[in-house]
């Protein structure tokens, strides 16, 4: 249906264009006002609804088609990060120590270019394409504040379709893959309390540093030793907490830490692994610990069934020599949050391009990402939505 020659002509320049706005006034997490707006005017103009959830940022767009049922949603994410964009293109960010580091802006323009295409057609649509704008993904908030909100309780859809770019894959690929893609994202914060007192005393003090290290040491062999070496873990520390001067052994030591893991039950491990290894550590160095788990976003696992559908549709787009299977990523998604209310499908589109210095990591101050990616993107998700209906109304019988 979708010839992708014919739609890069339509609409390539007018993407390319929005992306580049939004590139040059990024925007924090939930702080995207100027892109909301912008998005709204566009879809707007395009004749898609707006349906207003009570959210200050974001936005929900829904294009009613020729039939009213299903609904198939499109989710792309539209925050920025608080990094000083260091690369000298002429989009270049014009607002001060915020980018589009992880490219969200190319994931706004995706569903934008997905919402001119399926626009054209609507007349021929057997039901309703929901454009999901989500704002705040990179504090983990903006899935879970537009649940609660009532999306996907009081606002119906079937199935959601979302993406991630990828500067480690070639622009013009899709990278496709089943079961587990991005990891489950969980935090933890530790506290040990020891008995402080002179550096030059130790024997008259419980030492929350020396009980720390030892802590730290023994947490990395949960991922080594009970985490099986076919699945995967991280268990990383990122601050350390304690002290004043050098010659006092101080009460306290904080650290705080994220947990990733794949599979349901490896996360179900780890907190009660962790908690085993720290009260049992702590008793040795004769300390107390007290651990803060919070579980935040489970893992982006996609099904036989979806991928089978995302394939099939990807492959029309760009052909099979145009889709790879990708490693997953140890990164967390909340997108997850949503395929818990509904089924969904993850994928990353290919936006790397070496010879124009294009493959700088997600979160990089250099980080960009090719711009043809764009219509690929829009065309694929637009294709996703076609199977998706079939999908959906086969599965109902
Ligand atoms: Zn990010
Ligand atoms: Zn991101």
């Amino acid at each position: 249906m979708f010839e992708l020659e014919k739609i890069k002509e339509l609409y390539e320049e007018e993407l390319i264009n929005f992306r580049r706005d939004l590139h040059m006034y990024p925007e924090l997490s939930l702080k995207e006002y100027r892109t909301t707006e912008k998005i709204k005017e566009k879809l707007t103009s395009l004749g898609i609804e707006i349906i207003d959830i009570g959210m200050e940022t974001g936005v929900i767009g829904l294009l009613r088609g020729a039939e009213s049922d299903p609904t198939i949603a499109l989710r792309g994410d539209i925050d920025a990060l608080p990094i000083q964009e260091l690369s000298d293109v002429p989009y270049k960010s014009r607002i001060d120590g915020v980018m589009h580091a992880c490219g969200h802006d190319i994931h706004a323009t995706t569903l934008i270019g997905a919402a001119l295409i399926l626009s054209s057609i609507r007349d021929k649509l057997k039901g309703n394409v929901m454009f999901v704008f989500q704002p705040a993904e990179e504090v983990n908030k903006g899935a879970k504040l537009m649940l609660e909100k009532g999306l996907f309780t009081d606002i119906k859809a079937d199935l959601i379709f979302g993406l991630h770019n990828n500067p480690e894959i070639p622009w013009g690929k899709i990278a496709i893959k089943k079961g587990g893609l991005m990891a489950a994202v969980d935090t933890i914060k530790i506290r040990v309390k020891g008995r402080g007192g002179h550096g030059a005393l130790p024997h008259a003090t419980s030492d929350p540093i020396v009980a720390a290290s030892a802590i730290i040491m023994n947490l990395q062999t949960i991922v080594s030793r009970n985490v099986s070496p076919l699945d995967s873990a991280v268990i990383s520390l990122g601050t350390i907490n304690s002290g004043t001067t050098n010659n006092v052994i101080p009460e306290i030591v904080e650290m705080t830490g994220t947990v990733r893991s794949f599979l349901p039950e490896t996360r179900q491990m780890l907190p009660e692994r962790i908690k085993e290894v720290l009260e049992n550590t702590a008793r040795a160095y004769k300390v107390d610990v007290e651990l803060d788990y919070i579980f935040e976003l489970p893992a982006i696992f996609n099904s036989e069934e979806l991928t089978k559908l995302a394939y099939g549709a990807a492959k029309e787009i760009v052909g099979e020599e145009g889709i790879v299977e990708p490693i997953p990523s140890m990164g967390g998604e909340d997108f997850a949050l949503f395929t818990e209310k509904i089924p969904g499908f993850f994928f990353w589109l290919g936006v790397g391009n070496e010879e124009r210095d294009m493959n700088y990591v997600w979160h990089s101050p250099r980080f960009d990402g090719d711009e043809r990616a764009l219509i690929i993107g829009s065309t694929v998700m637009s294709n996703m939505v076609l199977k998706g209906i079939d999908y959906v109304n086969n599965n109902r019988g």
